[in-house]
C-alpha cells in the first residue's frame, strides 16, 4: 500500500472525516459510478442504508447530510460548506433530491434514509446505497469510511485491499525501523526521503504547492475559529472559546522566542481550539489526518511559525513530509481510525505526526525525530473515543489542545536525547494496534461508553 501526504492532509468539511469527509464521498463515488455506467437518467428512487458507527453516530456527525451531498454530486475539498444546510433543508421541504445536481428525484427522509443496528462485515463505519429505476434494483453498492476520508468499496475490502494504491516508491518502508535505516543508507533526512516518494506521483513543484496551500487552507481555518463566538451546533450549548481567548492573548503580547513559556503554550490551546471549534460548527477544514483531531497539527505548526525567528515556506513542506513520514506508518500498522482502535488512533497518531513535524523543522536525527513521535503517541496509548452526544465536540475540542502541547514536549524530550531510547515506535504503533482491538465497541466511536455515557447520566 502506498500513501502519499495528500491522502493524510485534505481539504474537506466538518466535524469528522470517517462521519463526513469519507460518506461525502461514498456519495459523490455512487453517483459517478452512475454516471459513467449510463444509469443516471434511469434512477427514480435512492436508499441510504447507515451501518455501525456510521448509524450510531451519524445524525451528530452530519453523516446523513454528507452523504446527501455526495448524492448531490459534491466532493469535500470543493463544496461551500455555508451551503448544506439550506440544501439540506430545501430537500426536506419538498422531499426533492437533485440527483447529481441534475436529475430531481424524490427522496423522503423517514423512508428513504436507513439508520440500521447492525454491522458489516470489514469495517463498523459502512453503508450501503441503493439505486432503483422504474423496473426495480438498477446499482447498489456498499461503502466502508476507514478513517481520515478514506473510502474503499465492497470489491475492494473483500479483496483485502483497502487501498488500491499499488504504486512502487523508491523508499517504501513499512516500519520505522525500515524508515530509519532507509535515512541512514542513503544519508538523507525524513522530509528528503518522503519527497523523493512523493515524487511518484507529482513534480517536486507540485508538491510544494499542494503543501502550501494545506497551510493556507489551515491558516483560513485558524482565522474563521478565532472569528466566531456563541455556542457550537448540535444541543450540547458547548461554548466556543477561541475568540475570547484570543482577545485576551492579544493583550498579553506574543512571546518572542520559541520556547517553555506558558504563554506560548496559551497560543498553542488557542490555535488547537479555533480549528476544532470551526470542525465542529461544519466549517472547512484540512483533514489531519482526521477532523477529530485536526487541530493538533495546525495548532504546532501555527506555534512554530509564528513564534521562531528564522522561517520560511521550506520549513512548512518539511513539516508536512515529516508528519507524513510517522502518519503512514500509523495507517500502515494501526489504524488512524476512533471506530477501529478508539482516539488514541486519532488523537494519538496527529500527536504523533505533530511531533515529527516539529522535530524534523527542528533539525533533529531521523532517530531523534522517531524518538520524538514515540513520546507522543505513547502517551496516548489506550485513549479511547466517547463523544457526548455524538458530537466532535466534548471532549474532542480540548483534547487537541492538550495532545499539540504534549506533541511539543515530546519534541523537547527527544531533542534532549541521540535518538536512543527504550520503547521503539513500532513497538507503540503494534500496542495501539492490539489494545483498539481489545477495546470494547463501545469506546470506539459509538457513543455507548465513557464519557458519552457519564455526560448524560448527570
Ligand atoms: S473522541 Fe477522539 S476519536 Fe472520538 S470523535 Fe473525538 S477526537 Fe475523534
Amino acid at each position: 500500500m502506498a500513501i502519499s501526504v495528500f491522502d493524510l492532509f485534505k481539504i474537506g468539511v466538518g466535524p469528522s472525516s470517517s462521519h463526513t469527509v469519507g460518506p461525502m464521498r461514498a456519495g459523490a463515488l455512487f453517483v459517478q459510478g452512475l454516471r459513467e455506467r449510463g444509469d443516471l437518467a434511469q434512477v427514480r428512487r435512492i436508499e441510504v442504508r447507515l451501518y455501525g458507527s456510521l448509524s450510531a453516530t451519524g445524525v451528530g456527525h452530519g453523516t446523513d447530510n454528507a452523504t446527501i451531498m455526495g448524492l448531490m454530486g459534491e466532493w469535500p475539498d470543493a463544496i461551500d460548506p455555508t451551503q448544506i444546510a439550506p440544501r439540506i433543508a430545501q430537500l426536506r421541504e419538498t422531499n426533492v433530491l437533485q440527483l447529481d445536481s441534475q436529475l430531481p428525484i424524490e427522496f423522503v427522509w423517514a423512508r428513504d434514509m436507513l439508520l440500521l443496528d447492525e454491522n458489516l462485515p470489514y469495517h463498523p463505519n459502512a453503508m450501503t446505497l441503493v439505486a432503483e429505476g422504474e423496473a426495480g434494483e438498477l446499482h447498489r453498492d456498499t461503502y466502508y469510511s476507514v478513517g481520515g476520508g478514506f473510502v474503499v468499496d465492497a470489491a475492494q475490502a473483500a479483496s483485502g485491499v483497502l487501498d488500491a494504491d499499488q504504486t512502487v516508491l523508491p523508499y517504501d518502508f513499512n516500519s520505522a525501523a525500515e524508515l530509519l535505516r532507509l535515512c541512514k543508507q542513503n544519508d538523507l533526512r525524513v522530509s528528503q526521503l518522503m519527497m523523493a516518494n512523493e515524487k511518484v506521483w507529482r513534480s517536486e513543484a507540485e508538491i510544494r504547492a499542494g503543501l502550501l496551500k494545506l497551510w493556507q487552507a489551515m491558516q483560513e481555518c485558524v482565522n474563521n475559529g478565532l472569528k466566531y463566538e456563541g455556542t457550537l451546533p448540535g444541543g450540547l450549548n458547548v461554548r466556543r472559546r477561541a475568540a475570547k481567548l484570543h482577545r485576551s492573548l492579544q493583550e498579553l503580547g506574543k512571546p518572542n522566542v520559541i520556547g517553555s513559556t506558558m504563554s506560548a503554550m496559551e497560543w498553542v490551546n488557542l490555535f488547537a481550539l479555533a480549528v476544532n471549534e470551526e470542525n465542529a460548527a461544519g466549517g472547512r477544514m484540512v483533514t489531519a489526518p482526521t477532523n477529530g483531531a485536526a487541530g493538533i497539527i495546525p495548532a504546532v505548526l501555527h506555534y512554530y511559525m509564528r513564534f521562531s525567528d528564522v522561517v520560511d515556506e521550506s520549513n512548512v513542506v518539511d513539516f508536512f513530509l515529516g508528519a507524513a513520514a510517522v502518519g503512514i506508518l500509523c495507517k500502515k500498522n494501526a489504524s488512524i481510525s476512533g471506530a477501529e482502535v478508539g482516539c488514541q488512533g486519532e488523537v494519538g497518531s496527529a500527536c504523533a505526526m505533530a511531533a515529527a513535524g516539529l522535530a524534523e523543522v527542528l533539525g533533529a536525527t531521523p532517530a531523534q525525530l522517531e524518538n520524538a513521535a514515540e513520546i507522543a503517541l505513547e502517551h496516548n496509548l489506550g485513549l479511547t473515543c466517547d463523544p457526548v452526544g455524538g458530537l466532535v465536540q466534548v471532549p474532542c475540542i480540548e483534547r487537541n489542545a492538550i495532545a499539540a502541547v504534549k506533541a511539543i514536549n515530546a519534541v523537547q524530550m527527544a531533542l534532549r536525547g541521540d535518538g536512543e531510547h527504550f520503547i521503539s515506535l513500532d513497538q507503540v504503533i503494534r500496542t495501539m494496534r492490539d489494545t483498539g482491538a481489545d477495546m470494547h465497541d463501545k469506546y470506539k466511536e459509538t457513543s455507548r461508553g465513557g464519557l458519552a455515557v457519564s455526560a448524560i447520566e448527570c
